[in-house]
């Protein structure tokens, strides 16, 4: 007889606490100091550090959808912060450190794993761009280094080092390279952020924003057939794909266009693939999740869309290019494909901060790198609210860099690595 089974089963001493545990719903009120338009990674994030930071808890996050459906559900978790920039390396370095302790500190496991990414070089063009990388990464705070193809071979056995004819001759080495399980990141930032008195309020679309005198004043918003005007003091926009046309309805628009992205994942096989593996000059980026499965991508489609779909254009190509890199995937089978909606800016870089419109403030422009970003923008956002200054991390992120030619390019830094 199993009496320890039976002794613990049946002891309400150790009970179970479900882990995405957030209060019941509760009606919306008529105002909030603070509303967040958008419940993913990073408008939780956002309402988790303005109240356990500032102490403002008087804020509602508004989701059209669920609690971290739209582009945090769907990416593929790739964090690092070997960018080109000073800005970028600065940034991001930041916001692997927030992420390295966000399990401790939601006292929840985000699954975060550290394995290193490794870009690989084709061209000797690449091999220069990587060496910039390298030295401003040292300068800024990522740990990465320039490594040859006898050390790649030993971190990725499997690699087929002469894919397309095209023989790798270096790889951007980047030791801080990790993953965690995206969705627990919105869990662990919604649950903090609820239990300090924060409000979420899934499937709630704002359809509209009200301007008077230059200034934000209150949200439209849709649950159900319900319509809802929210007062507000401050609004925050952080709904990614559909930016540019949340902007329009506060009456300004955004140097954003909005294209789809896609990735796959095949059946789960052995643990064989440590790193991250990404080929800019293939398009492809290849990673292997703890439970086994490869999961791939590469560059957004081709097109401007609004349109969820995966495409047997994207499939043929990105497998024909996986398969390159990693020949017995070939004998894979693929499990999944699915897609989602980035905002993407012309340098690459998100745009952070103020907007035309007073106290209405502006998280967007991630593209195809933003959940990185989460922890950091989450906490530089709610200080930018809490002060009203803008801290010095995000300032160069501004979206009047646009007007006055200080873009900060980082496309080749993003390409296919995410
Ligand atoms: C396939 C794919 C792979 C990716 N891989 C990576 C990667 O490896 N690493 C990386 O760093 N980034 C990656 N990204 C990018 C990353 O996913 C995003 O930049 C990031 O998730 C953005 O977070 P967010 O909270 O701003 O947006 P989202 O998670 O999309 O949240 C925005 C929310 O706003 C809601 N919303 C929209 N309009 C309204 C409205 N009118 N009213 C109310 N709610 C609204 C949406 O429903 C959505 O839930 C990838 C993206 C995709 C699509």
């Amino acid at each position: 007889m199993p009496f320890a089974l039976l002794k613990y089963g049946l002891n309400g001493d150790f009970p179970f606490e479900k882990d995405a545990d957030l209060p019941p719903p509760v009606s919306l009120k008529k105002r909030y100091d603070v509303v967040i338009i958008g419940g993913g990674g990073h408008g939780v994030a956002t309402a988790y550090y303005l109240a356990k930071y500032h102490g403002i808890t008087n804020v509602a996050v508004l989701e059209k959808g669920y609690l971290g459906g739209g582009n945090t559900a769907r990416n593929t978790a790739v964090i690092r912060s070997n960018y080109l920039t000073s800005d970028g390396v600065k940034f991001y370095s930041e916001s692997v450190k927030l992420f390295q302790n966000l399990s401790n500190e939601f006292d929840f496991n985000i699954m975060y794993s550290k394995r290193g990414q490794l870009t690989l070089a084709h061209t000797d063009a690449a091999i220069r761009g990587f060496r910039q990388r390298t030295e401003v990464n040292k300068h800024f705070g990522g740990k990465t280094e320039l490594i040859g193809p006898k050390e790649i071979k030993e971190l990725v056995p499997t690699l087929n080092m002469n894919p397309g004819h095209q023989p790798v001759l270096a790889g951007l080495w980047h030791m801080d390279g990790a993953t965690a399980r995206h969705d627990a990141v919105a869990w662990g930032y919604a649950k903090g952020a609820t239990q300090r008195g924060v409000e979420l309020h899934q499937l709630t679309e704002v359809t509209d924003v009200v301007v008077e005198n230059g200034k934000v004043t209150a949200v439209k918003a849709k649950q159900g057939s319900v319509d809802h005007i929210i007062e507000c003091g401050v609004v925050v926009q952080a709904v990614a794909g559909h930016s540019s046309l949340l902007a329009e309805k506060a009456g300004f628009r955004l140097p954003i266009t909005t294209y789809p992205l896609q990735a796959m994942v095949t059946q789960p096989v052995k643990p064989f693939l440590d790193p991250l593996v990404s080929s800019p000059a293939f398009h492809c980026y290849v990673q292997q999740t703890g439970r086994g499965e490869l999961v791939f991508g590469g560059g957004s489609d081709p097109y401007p869309l609004y349109n969820s779909r995966s495409t047997l254009e994207l499939k043929e190509e990105l497998l024909a290019h996986a398969v390159e890199l990693f020949p017995f995937m070939a004998n894979l089978k693929l499990m999944r494909q699915w897609t989602g909606l980035t905002d993407m800016t012309s340098d690459y870089s998100p745009i952070m901060g103020e907007s035309p419109v007073q106290n209405y403030y502006l998280d967007a422009g991630w593209g195809t790198w933003g959940f990185k970003a989460t922890p950091i923008c989450g906490k530089t956002m709610a200080e930018l609210v809490a002060t009203g200054k803008t801290p010095s991390l995000i300032k160069p992120f501004g979206a009047e860099r646009f007007n006055d030619f200080r873009q900060v390019n980082e496309m080749g830094a993003t390409a296919a690595s995410h």
